[in-house]
């Protein structure tokens, strides 16, 4: 199965708002394959469709197998495939926490999100499902959902904290 090429921060694909999936064909779900096995490779726990070139509004995520932090990757393998997301409600209370991007690498940086939304979607077998995501879940749920509208975490990061990156930000456009 093959490992897709992720685009990278200043990719156009990366800004342009995804279209819908009308239907779940056999191509749909050979990409939903691809993405899952992307990104096992690239140790990632979410992955949108526009990241490897796709603007349709798919994402995956596993916020289960590998550990960040400890780089652990011994946990048990629960991949995920979310289509049409809709975000339905989100808490009030919002936090930090430092975000990185298969796209955006060597890059990380706190983003304040709501720390819990409910979401809706369709999964791969085409039955619409609804859930409350709570902690690390509705984080990456959050991220991904702005990957489908063109968002990428440092869009939403203070003008501050944007400037001290435009330096990184340019290097990985290849400007710099
Ligand atoms: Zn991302």
């Amino acid at each position: 199965m093959p490992v897709l090429p992720v685009k990278i921060y200043g990719d156009p694909c990366l800004k342009a708002k995804s279209t819908s999936v009308e239907t779940i064909t056999p191509e749909i779900l050979t990409l939903l394959r691809d993405m899952g096995e992307t990104l096992y490779e690239r140790h990632g726990i979410g992955l949108a469709a526009s990241q490897v070139g796709v603007n349709l509004r798919i994402f995956v995520m596993d916020t289960d197998w590998t550990d960040r932090d400890e780089g652990d990757e011994t946990g048990p393998r629960n991949l995920r495939f979310f289509i049409n997301p809709e975000i339905t409600w989100e808490s009030e209370e919002d936090g930090p926490y430092s975000e990185g991007c298969l796209s955006v690498p060597g890059i990380e940086a706190d983003v304040y999100r709501p720390l819990s939304v409910r979401l809706r979607w369709m999964d791969e077998k085409g039955k619409m499902r609804e859930e409350q995501l709570e902690e690390l879940d509705a984080r990456c749920a959050q991220h991904e959902f702005d990957h489908l509208n063109g968002i990428l975490f440092v869009d939403r990061l203070p003008f501050a904290k944007r400037t001290l990156l435009a330096g990184k930000l340019r290097k990985l456009k290849g400007l710099a």
